[in-house]
């Protein structure tokens, strides 16, 4: 495939989408709520799991079996973060985040490969290999490797190493064959609501009508100057910016255009209008 796929549309995933067959991005049957009802022989009553703090940022980040729950602090790491987690690592509770909502977004990010799951990497696999497309080898990342000992409590006590390469994905396979099935939409994030919000009204401010240009205004000159007399003629410099006003008294000032009420100016030139010079040879504009 040359070109991306067209933008799946979220709102449908989520039920809400308004615009039905007029949507722009792409109702894919994958992410459709219906589905639902298509849970795998065997798994009619499961969903993955969507209850916040019962697992590790990490482990719920990388879809991996938590078992952080009643444990202490940092130096009291799940197994995973033990034996994987490398230096720095800080195992707290997700107190928020959720398996479900990790797949959620897996989900929805993955038009290419029609909203499934791609398959769980390997524990030792390093993190954010990148693919060669040349060779077809993934090259780079960072190796999991495991928390310096100096970081863990002393007796620290969960599976071993050998044990975790062992076991068995989370996700059960029908999981990663049809998400939606076993998925409900995460709670909106308000932050990101808001924040999404602002950019939204940006956008539509910058490409609706009132992003066309607006048109030449010459701004009204300075209030504060009776001494010069009456305005009798405003021109624009435009390639430079500028406000040219001249009064009937023959005085002129150049005004920079965005703000002639407030920028000092000097006047250029006094010389009495004469009536072979007459300062504004048309009716003057109503200043
Ligand atoms: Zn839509
Ligand atoms: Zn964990
Ligand atoms: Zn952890």
């Amino acid at each position: 495939m040359d070109h991306p796929p067209k933008q799946s549309c979220k709102l449908f995933a989520e039920g809400k989408c308004a615009y039905g067959q007029r949507c722009l991005r792409v109702h894919h049957h994958n992410l459709d709520p219906a589905r639902r009802g298509d849970k795998a022989k065997g798994y009619e009553d499961y969903d993955v799991p969507n209850e916040p703090g019962k697992a590790c940022s990490r482990c719920v980040q990388q879809l991996r079996p938590c078992d952080k729950e009643g444990r202490g602090g940092v130096d009291d790491p799940c197994s995973e973060c033990r034996h994987f987690g490398g230096p720095g690592c800080k195992c707290v509770l997700a107190p928020k985040n959720t398996y479900n909502n990790v797949v959620w977004h897996l989900m929805i990010n993955q038009p290419h490969f029609d909203h499934k799951l791609a398959a769980q990497r390997s524990r030792d696999e390093p993190i954010g290999r990148k693919l060669d497309k040349a060779t077809g080898q993934s090259t780079g990342g960072n190796p999991q490797i495991p928390m310096p000992d100096k970081d863990v409590k002393p007796g620290w006590r969960g599976k071993t190493k050998e044990q975790l390469l062992a076991e068995d994905d989370l996700l059960p396979a029908c999981v990663r064959e049809l998400p939606r099935a076993y998925v409900v939409p995460p709670p909106v994030d308000e932050n990101r609501k808001r924040k999404a919000d602002f950019y939204k009204q940006l956008e539509s401010s910058r490409s609706g009508p009132a992003s066309a240009p607006a048109p030449m205004m010459i701004p009204p000159p300075p209030s504060s100057i009776s001494e010069l007399g009456r305005c009798v003629r405003a021109t624009m410099d435009v390639v430079k910016n500028l406000v040219i006003y001249e009064y009937d008294t023959g005085a002129q000032i150049t005004i920079p255009a965005q703000n002639p009420q407030t920028h000092p100016f000097k006047i250029a030139r006094t010389n009495a209008p004469s009536a072979q010079n007459p300062a504004f040879p048309h009716p003057p504009p109503s200043f």
